[in-house]
């Protein structure tokens, strides 16, 4: 099933983002796994080699996951809220967000995981209605998101803001990612 989605997306032409795309950007991981990681949108990168996350900012998320003795080909499916890379890596548009939708819910189905870490403000952005400050809400478990009930979402700082913060100090935002991707790999029961 989730193979069929996959070439859908990579024929799809639902939104204008199919004009400029090189590769569309399904996943990386495993179907099997128990964590699933949504990021916002592809980068450069992203669209050049047709994976999440493989960018500065992946190769960051790597390094966490590494410390955080989570195995980014077994113990996660990444994706990210839409399929195709936004021109000069601007956030995706709501009704880019709209078209693509449907992938992202499939994807989640399919998996059925227990844990889904939101990457960032614009991927928690498409779960939670109420304004929030990504800050204030990273490492909470949220369990009643609508429509998916028995799944845990914890929304985690980007990669790509840790890049601009260096501190590893108690209370730094990298140490605080640390933690959360430590209690998440807990909540999984990897
Ligand atoms: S971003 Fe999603 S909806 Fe838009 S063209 Fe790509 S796959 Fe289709």
């Amino acid at each position: 099933m989730l193979e069929k989605l996959e070439k859908q997306a990579q024929s799809c032409t639902k939104c204008p983002l199919c004009a400029t795309r090189t590769n569309t950007v399904f996943f990386d991981g495993s179907s099997n796994a128990k964590i699933m990681l949504i990021g916002e949108a592809p980068g450069a990168d992203e669209d050049a080699l047709g994976k999440p996350f493989v960018g500065r900012a992946g190769k960051l998320l790597n390094e966490f996951l590494k410390m955080a003795d989570i195995d980014r080909q077994k113990d996660l499916y990444i994706t990210n809220t839409i399929k195709c890379r936004p021109p000069k890596n601007r956030k995706p548009e709501p009704a880019e967000k709209a078209a693509c939708e449907h992938f992202l819910k499939e994807q989640i189905k399919a998996i059925n995981p227990k844990v889904i870490i939101l990457c960032g403000a614009t991927a928690a952005e498409s779960f939670f209605d109420k304004k929030f400050q990504i800050t204030k809400i990273r490492g909470e478990i949220f369990d009643n998101v609508k429509g998916y009930e028995g799944i845990k979402f914890v929304p985690i700082l980007h990669p790509s803001y840790l890049l601009r913060k260096h501190s590893q100090d108690e209370g730094s935002p990298r140490d605080l990612t640390l933690k959360d991707l430590k209690m998440i790999k807990k909540t999984a029961l990897l």
